[in-house]
C-alpha cells in the first residue's frame, strides 16, 4: 500500500536507500529512484510459505466450493447437491513461473499426488525433477491440459494480460485458475466473461490491477472467490520479511554489503 513516487522522491534529502518488505518493487519508482542515486532493494524469500500456502488454500477452496457453501449455509440453505467438489488428487496443476513461490506451490502439490506441468522461459531450478515438476517450454500445453493454473510470475510487460480471452478459450471447461501474483496478469474482463460463460468452472483472486479494486463483478459469480491481498499477510511472514528488510538496510548503512539491489547497474 505505500506508494514511493517521484513526488516523494523529488526532494530526497539524505535518503540513500529504500527496502521492500518483499519481492514485488512496483511500488516504487524505480527509475526516479535510479537518476537520484538511491539504491532499491527487495527481500524476497520471507513470505514466500505464507503466499504458497494461500495459493493452496484458494485451490482447495475452489476445488471443494468452500466459499459459496459456506454463505448458501449461512443465509439458511443445506444444499448438499450443488457444492458437490472436486479432489486435487491426480489432477494436472500447471504452474507458470518457477521462482520461490511457484517451486513451494509444487512442494505442496506433492503431498495431494497432483500431475505438477511447469513452465518459466528464464529460469528453470535444478531441483524441478525432485519437486516432481514435468518442466514445458510449450506453456499452450498449460493452458490446454491443466486442471488448475496458478500464475507465480512478476508483472512486466511480457506478463500483463498474460492470461486473456485467447488464452482462457484454450482451457479445460472444468479448469479453475488462481492468481496470488500480481494484478492484471489476467485480463480481469476476459475472466469474468469466461467464468460468466462456463468456458472455465473457476477463479480465486488475491491481488487486482487496482486495489481496492474498482472493478466489482466479482460479486455476481458464485465461481469467483476473491481475498484482499491476503498473500503474504501472516504473522509469521510479515515478522519475517520486516527483519529481513531492516537487516539489508542496515548492511547497506553500515558500508557493509549491498544485497538484493534491484536498479545496482
Ligand atoms: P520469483 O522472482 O522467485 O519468481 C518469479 C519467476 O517467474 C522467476 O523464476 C521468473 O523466471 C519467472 N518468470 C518471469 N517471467 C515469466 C514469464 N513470462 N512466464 C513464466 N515465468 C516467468 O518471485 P516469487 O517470490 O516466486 O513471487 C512470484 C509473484 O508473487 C510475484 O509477482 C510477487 O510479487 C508475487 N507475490 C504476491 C504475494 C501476495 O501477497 N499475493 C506475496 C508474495 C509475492
Amino acid at each position: 500500500g505505500t506508494q514511493v513516487t517521484p513526488k516523494v522522491l523529488e526532494k530526497p534529502g539524505k535518503l540513500k536507500g529504500i527496502a521492500r518488505a518483499g519481492v514485488g518493487v512496483d511500488n516504487i519508482n524505480v527509475p526516479e529512484a535510479t537518476k537520484k542515486g538511491i539504491i532499491v532493494m527487495n527481500k524476497p524469500g520471507g513470505n514466500t510459505l505464507s503466499a504458497a500456502e494461500h495459493t493452496f488454500a484458494l485451490m482447495i477452496a475452489l476445488s471443494r466450493g468452500i466459499v459459496p457453501a459456506c454463505t448458501s449455509l449461512k443465509n439458511g440453505a443445506w444444499d448438499r447437491k450443488k457444492y458437490m467438489g472436486n479432489q486435487l488428487n491426480h489432477k494436472v496443476l500447471g504452474i507458470i513461473g518457477l521462482g520461490r513461490i511457484g517451486r513451494a506451490v509444487a512442494k505442496m502439490a506433492s503431498g495431494f499426488d497432483m500431475k505438477v506441468l511447469g513452465y518459466d522461459p528464464i529460469s528453470v531450478p535444478k531441483d524441478a525433477e525432485a519437486l516432481g515438476i514435468e518442466v514445458t517450454d510449450d506453456l499452450e500445453k498449460i493452458y490446454r491440459e491443466a486442471d488448475y493454473i496458478t500464475l507465480h510470475v512478476p508483472k512486466n510487460e511480457q506478463t500483463l494480460n498474460m492470461i486473456s480471452a485467447k488464452q482462457l478459450k484454450m482451457m479445460k471447461k472444468g479448469a479453475r485458475i488462481v492468481n496470488c501474483a500480481r494484478g492484471g496478469i489476467i485480463n480481469e474482463d476476459d475472466l469474468y466473461n469466461a467464468l460468466e460463460a462456463g468456458i472455465i468452472a473457476g477463479a480465486a483472486l488475491d491481488v487486482f490491477p487496482k486495489e481496492p479494486p474498482e472493478n466489482t463483478r466479482f460479486k455476481n459469480i458464485d465461481n469467483c472467490i476473491v481475498t484482499p491481498h491476503l498473500g503474504a499477510s501472516t504473522e509469521e511472514a510479515q515478522i519475517e520479511v520486516a527483519v529481513e528488510a531492516a537487516q539489508i538496510l542496515t548492511d547497506a548503512i553500515k558500508g557493509g554489503p549491498i544485497k538484493n539491489a534491484v536498479n545496482a547497474p
